[in-house]
């Protein structure tokens, strides 16, 4: 049985494994020669004192005593001429549903709007050259989903410490980094995860699953309120015991489509505002008392909450060393959103600042796309807004938009298609720029420094989460009209988030399973 420990260690010596054995001996009170073997199951950073330092979770075993092997690996049958279940959308909702329906025994026939990964980052490669927008293949659609350009943080406010631990396993057998298994905050990076999105796709096709590219679901085919297929732009059917609707939070047609056939959808809160955008270097001084940051150490981050008239104000995707990207999908619309590398080494700390929206927020639009209505109309404006008319963002620094001053200049950003000064108080809704303005003020005095007019605002940021939901019934997870529809992942409005969405994707697969059995 291993004997549990928990050390403090420098940054310097993270690396030094005979320092942190004898650290580990010092801890559980055994002499400096004493043989033990042991396993660092958890790394998170103290930044509370002068000194930041790493905090290690232990697991320690005494001679003739091994480190149990936790993680099962995963077997996949071949599912080639199983029953096939339909999934829309590749994203890691429809992919890891995809997996835990193989390993179930079914064979997943994935339809995807988008390109597969690697086509898709050489549109994204000229989405920077040009600026010139692709609807069909972007920062949000084509394999990968909106997850694969993305920061890739793997944390979850999910407590079910398994479902996450099997979400994680399957990213190291398909090539994350193994440390991901034991940071306290893992991340991947947008440079490691279209290789390993490719590589998942690779597992689903070699065990009998189908993938088609380029396929954009524009119907349901439905019988006696039961779905059996449905129908793509090219007017291609395609049939199953089961269809999962893992289009994601941006697929507006498919929301449009669930409410002109009359399928139950219901408006939802989300979340609306900016991205701020401070030197990483400040953020580091904040959070780690130095500038600058102990090369062992990862750029810092934070996350900020305060309640303002009523509805929350908070933190959203926070990307440290990271990049603010366009995340539109349609021509006309301007959003953003951040995302970061595997080393998170740009120069720029970014944000949302977002502000909760209720749906009685949204009047005049009223009814079930009325949060998807106030959502898009603020997105035109901004792009409205812009005399150019093209992806550049709408942007003002922080203290200048907290005292109505448009900015005369703008700091340089990690933004690629550029920005222009603009007077927020335009472009955003009075109820969320008021709060944002009362927030930013609350969050300098929580976090000194952070209140500058060094930080610049980029607006907006509005696809926080989906503001529909694709209601399911409790224990099938099936939708409470249509029979064999499986609403999942972050278009659903029951998950958010890279991991959220994969347990989401895998507890769809097994109802699903479980639906079958019982038939
Ligand atoms: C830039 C950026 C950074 C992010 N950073 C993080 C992060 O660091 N950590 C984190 O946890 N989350 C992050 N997110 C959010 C995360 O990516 C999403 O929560 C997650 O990808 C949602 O998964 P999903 O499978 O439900 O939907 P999506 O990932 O949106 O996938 C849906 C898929 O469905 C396809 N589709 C849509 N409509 C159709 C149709 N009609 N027919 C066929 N296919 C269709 C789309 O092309 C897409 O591939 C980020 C998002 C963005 C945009």
């Amino acid at each position: 049985m291993p004997i549990y420990t928990e050390i403090t260690v420098s940054p310097d010596f993270i690396d030094d494994n005979s320092f942190i054995r004898s650290e580990i001996l010092k801890a559980i009170a055994l002499p400096e020669d004493k043989q033990i073997k042991f396993k660092i199951i958890k790394r998170s950073i103290d930044s509370r004192g002068k000194f930041p330092k790493y905090l290690l979770k232990i697991e320690v075993y005494m001679e003739g005593e091994d480190p149990e092997q936790k993680f099962y690996s995963l077997k996949y049958p071949n599912v080639f001429s199983k029953k096939q279940v339909l999934i829309i959308g590749a994203g890691p909702s429809g992919y890891f549903c995809a997996l835990e329906l193989i390993e179930n025994g079914l064979k997943p026939i994935i339809l995807e709007r988008g390109k597969d990964v690697i086509s898709r980052t050489k549109d994204i490669l000229l989405l920077k050259e040009t600026s010139v927008l692709n609807p069909e293949s972007n920062f949000c659609f084509g394999e990968g989903g909106a997850g694969a350009y993305s920061d890739g943080k793997l944390y979850t406010r999910s407590t079910k410490r398994g479902n996450i631990a099997k979400v994680l396993k399957i990213f190291v057998d398909h090539g994350a980094n193994p440390d991901i298994l034991i940071d306290a905050h893992p991340h991947i990076g947008s440079d490691k995860l279209p290789q390993i999105v490719k590589r998942i796709r690779e597992t689903i096709l070699s065990h009998g699953g189908d993938i088609y590219f380029n396929t954009k679901v524009t119907d349901f085919i439905i019988k006696n309120e039961t779905i059996i297929g449905v129908r793509s732009e090219d007017d291609r059917e395609f049939y199953g015991e089961a269809v999962v609707l893992a289009t994601g939070h941006s697929a507006h047609d498919i929301f449009e489509l669930l409410y002109k056939k009359g399928i139950f959808i219901k408006a939802k809160p989300f979340a609306l505002g900016v991205r701020i955008e401070h030197p990483q270097s400040l953020i580091d001084e904040i959070q780690y008392h130095h500038t600058p940051r102990h090369n062992k150490l990862p750029a810092a981050s934070y996350r900020l909450v305060c309640q303002v008239e009523r509805r929350g104000v908070f933190s959203f995707c926070m990307c440290p060393g990271g990049f603010i990207v366009p995340t539109s999908t349609d021509i006309g619309e301007i959003v953003i959103n951040g995302m970061s590398l595997s080393n998170r080494d740009s120069m720029y700390a970014n944000s949302g600042i977002v502000v909760e929206v209720k749906v009685e927020d949204t009047l005049p639009y009223t009814g079930e796309l009325s949060s998807l209505s106030f959502q898009k109309g603020v997105e035109k404006k901004a792009y409205r807004y812009n005399p150019q008319k093209n992806l550049k963002a709408p942007a003002q620094r922080m203290i200048d938009f907290v005292k109505d001053k448009v900015s005369p200049t703008i700091p340089d950003t990690s933004y690629f298609p550029g920005v222009f000064s603009a007077d927020f108080n335009e472009i955003l809704p009075k109820n969320v720029s008021m709060r944002l303005k009362r927030a930013f003020v609350e969050f300098g005095s929580k976090m000194r420094g952070y209140y500058t007019n060094e930080a610049t605002l980029l607006a907006v940021e509005s696809r926080t989460s989906s503001p529909v939901k694709i209601p399911r019934l409790d224990d099938s997870l099936m939708h409470p009209q249509i029979k064999n529809l499986y609403p999942c992942g972050e278009g659903s409005g029951y998950a958010g988030g890279i991991v959220s969405c994969a347990i989401d994707g895998q507890k769809v697969a097994r109802c699903i399973n479980t639906y079958r059995e019982l038939k």
